[in-house]
């Protein structure tokens, strides 16, 4: 990256850290946690949130912890925690033994739980999840007390401890907190702190039948494990005086709640609720689909870690929700990969072109360098030989004046080759194209004319027999609205998938690449940068292309400018 694409200053979050470190707030500790809700996998959103978080613990010589908020046994699976740590570890960050469950603070909560009951400040309820909604009123009208609000503490405790032993079928009685039923924030109306759910959990099994909420396990989390800086996204902002209240009344540690804005991404969804539609209705081809803002999506699509981690520099920390363009994030991949990624060349839409003049028995080995930004470049041979494949688009038999490229007649360069001319243009009956014929100039090997001849054009070519067939899949944006919630009235953002965001085609390309394993990355010359997919192997080679050449960002900043 250039100077300038960096960003030096602390944003809000670390300017709070550097001055609690200042002041001694936390003796000198610095804890920060990543506490995703194994339902569903990482997305780019979930990025932010861990460089962050990573990021200042780093930064702050601290720790910071990998937590799954495991408190819902419905939705949660295996797949995703093994999914979220190899995300996790790949963008590039290491928990070391700080590795957490918040199931395994189930025993504890429930202890807490007993001492709010004892206090009298938590009772069982039971109202109905729509008798609850009832009396909670509304933003403009308080709520109302309900009739169980005032049974005593010994009662209160009796019936938990029963709730616990499954006595009571699901939805029958709640335990909530005892605050305020007109309480400007509905936050703080007698939230539900514990409900009954006889549901097997994926790792305390049977042993619960009540499990608690998100808004009073979340804070008990961060207490127990003596979190500093307990970050999390705006939404949370009006839940804190909440976990303030719980964790007041118990008198238990207290973490800082620090609220930033999430991250939105044009052209793409972000909840994972949406996201696991689009995987369980088939739109696309599972959560690692190269279509996907998905961490595992956009690795199996050729994005590197360093890119996102670059992008997530950029895009900075504040209290402002926002959508930023995908052409950022896509300008910090191309300058990653500019310097990464070996040349080679392909052929995405071929057309023969035979050399009359090359003999045919003949073929031999080209110099060409792999890359040219890297300082210590080193070259490969590519095979030339009578027959080539170039590009569809680089031919024209009638051409428009700005047109460069290879014409009846015209002379262009074959990178790392020779010169050659177009003499003859074969079509089928139909009238279509379907071969060129053309002489080269054996004096221009290598790709200079000794008599510093010019030609207006440079072409990206394969020799036809060494070339190598391999699917392309060509990406555009999943969906075709900026922002895909934008639908008509009676649909949903499904209504703004893109019909054509996935193309596959049939390419050639030059042998070198043989056996290149899953996950490798190259730039095709003049075209753009691919990836082997995960499913690419020797007997079959599968391309996806990551992103083309073009680079809208820098243009637009540009544009800005000047
Ligand atoms: P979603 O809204 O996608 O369903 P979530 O917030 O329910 O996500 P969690 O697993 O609870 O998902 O998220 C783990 C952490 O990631 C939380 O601290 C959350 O604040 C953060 N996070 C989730 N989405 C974003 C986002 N778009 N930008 C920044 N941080 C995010
Ligand atoms: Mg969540």
């Amino acid at each position: 990256m250039d100077a300038n694409d960096s960003q030096a200053s602390l944003d809000f979050v670390r300017t709070i850290v550097a001055e609690d470190l200042e002041t001694g707030k936390w003796d000198g500790r610095v804890v920060t946690r990543f506490p995703p809700e194994p339902n569903g996998y990482l997305h780019i959103g979930h990025a932010k949130s861990i460089c962050l978080n990573f990021g200042i613990a780093a930064e702050f010589d601290g720790t910071c912890h990998l937590r799954f908020d495991d408190t819902n046994p419905q939705k949660e699976e295996q797949e995703y925690v093994n999914s979220i740590i190899e995300d996790v570890h790949w963008l590039g960050w290491d928990w070391g033994e700080h590795f957490y469950y918040g199931s395994d603070y189930f025993e504890q909560m429930y202890e807490y739980a007993v001492q709010l009951v004892k206090a009298g400040k938590a009772y069982v309820c039971d109202l109905t999840a729509e008798q609850i909604r009832e009396y909670r009123g509304t933003l403009t009208e308080p709520g109302r007390d309900g009739p169980h609000r005032s049974r005593s503490a010994e009662e209160n405790l009796d019936l938990f401890e029963r709730m616990r032993k499954g006595e009571f079928p699901d939805g029958s009685r709640t335990l909530r907190a005892k605050i305020d039923m007109a309480h400007p924030n509905l936050n703080m109306r007698d939230p539900v702190m514990y409900r009954i759910l006889h549901a097997e959990h994926h790792r305390t099994g049977d042993k619960w039948c009540i499990y608690p909420m998100y808004d009073w396990a979340h804070g008990l989390e961060d207490s127990v494990e003596k979190i500093t800086h307990s970050i999390c996204t705006l939404e949370f902002e009006n839940h804190r005086p909440l976990y303030d209240w719980f964790l007041d009344e118990l008198g238990a540690y207290h973490p800082q709640q620090i609220e930033f804005a999430r991250l939105n991404l044009s052209y793409t969804v972000m909840s994972k609720r949406k996201l696991l539609r689009l995987v369980q209705d088939g739109h696309v081809t599972g959560w690692d689909d190269p279509r996907m803002p998905t961490i595992s999506g956009l690795r199996r699509r050729g994005y590197s870690s360093a890119a996102i981690r670059e992008f997530c520099k950029r895009i900075g920390v504040n209290k402002f929700n926002s959508t930023v363009e995908m052409a950022l994030l896509d300008h910090c991949l191309r300058q990653d990969l500019n310097k990464t990624s070996p040349r080679v060349m392909a052929v995405l839409r071929p057309l023969k072109v035979v050399i009359d003049n090359y003999p045919e028995d003949q073929a031999e080995e080209l110099d060409a360098i792999n890359n040219p930004e890297d300082p210590e470049a080193r070259t490969r041979k590519v095979p030339f030989s009578r027959e080539l494949y170039i590009e569809r688009d680089d031919f024209m038999e009638d051409p428009p004046r700005k047109f460069f490229r290879l014409a009846p007649g015209r002379e262009v360069r074959l990178r790392y080759a020779y010169f050659i001319t177009c003499t003859d243009v074969v079509k089928d009956d139909a009238g279509n194209i379907v071969e060129l014929h053309c002489t080269y100039d054996p004096a221009t090997k290598g790709g200079d004319a000794p008599n510093g001849r010019k030609v207006k054009a440079t072409l990206h070519w394969v020799s036809a027999m060494h070339a190598l067939g391999a699917d392309v899949r060509l990406y555009d944006t999943l969906f075709t609205k900026e922002n895909p919630d934008d639908a008509p009235e009676d649909q949903d953002f499904t209504a703004n998938l893109n019909p054509n965001s996935l193309e596959t085609i049939s390419a050639r390309i030059e042998p070198s690449v043989a056996g290149a394993k899953p996950l490798t990355r190259y730039q095709f010359e003049r075209l753009g940068y691919f990836c082997t997919d995960t499913e690419s192997s020797k007997e079959r080679l599968i391309f996806n292309r990551t992103v083309t050449l073009r680079d809208t960002w820098a243009k637009i900043q540009k544009a800005q400018k000047t």
